[in-house]
């Protein structure tokens, strides 16, 4: 049953919990991704360095060396993406992860429909990244709201929404970056270059402003949501949750 054709992406998953290892390889699988493991960190390495995987999908608590080592030790001369998988008391090593260059992460428990959006929305940014000739679309839409990048225009539901250029910034950098989830720190340096004591509360305005805007009423989650203690991150289309959040 197992089509073997190297078609397929390679994702590789370290993890040492074998209920969760075995979850994420059986979904991956069944789902056309061919899956190498490993349940340690040094394992890891040795397959990601012997068969050059897409993508990775990383715990962090591994039995022989933080995950957080394997990420710095892959980013010294590789962009290969990496998915963190993350204990929900976790924010601090989320953050770090996404700072040391981890391209996502998931909250564990999580769902087979989360797993898939993540790795689909990872493969689909660097299939664009992988081929500069097809160039990417313009104009970003996301249910009701659409983003020109030409002219700078915000829309939703075709009412054009009037925001400064530092909302604009933001909102096109989310956007740019959807269904990944992007740090404070991240965002800061993008929009105002270096970070001072003041930033936080500045982004914070801004986006408060941005939800307004948009039309969100307060607890509302369309469109961008607050990964509270670790960034904020706009919803792909294809993402379960953006439906309903
Ligand atoms: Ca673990």
């Amino acid at each position: 049953m197992a089509n073997t054709g190297n078609n397929k992406y390679k994702i590789l998953v370290i993890e040492d919990e074998l209920n969760i290892r075995s979850f994420v390889s059986t979904i991956l699988d069944a789902n056309h991704y061919q899956v190498l493991t490993a349940d340690t960190c040094s394992q890891g390495l040795l397959v990601f360095s012997s068969y050059v995987p897409d993508l990775i999908i990383l715990d962090l608590g591994l039995p022989d060396a933080d995950g957080l080592s394997f990420i710095r030790h892959v980013r010294l001369n590789s962009t290969t993406p990496i998915i963190v998988l993350s204990a929900r008391s976790g924010e601090q090593d989320k953050v770090t992860a996404l700072d040391l260059g981890a391209n996502d992460y998931i909250t564990k428990p999580f769902g087979t429909a989360e797993l898939l959006a993540r790795v689909r929305a990872i493969i689909r940014s660097r299939h664009q990244l992988s081929h500069p000739g097809t160039e990417g679309p313009r104009v970003f839409v996301l249910h009701d709201l659409s983003i020109d990048y030409d002219s700078r225009q915000v829309t939703v539901s075709g009412r054009e929404i009037h925001l400064t250029q530092t909302e604009y910034n933001i909102v096109a950098l989310l956007s740019q970056h959807a269904g990944k989830v992007l740090t404070y720190t991240a965002i800061i340096r993008r929009i105002w270059g270096e970070a001072d004591p003041g930033s936080i509360k500045k982004l914070q305005v801004n986006m408060a402003n941005i939800r307004k805007k948009l039309g969100l009423k307060p607890g509302e989650n369309h469109y961008i949501t607050n990964e509270l203690g670790v960034g904020y991150r706009m919803y792909h289309t294809e993402d379960p949750s953006s439906m309903h959040a």
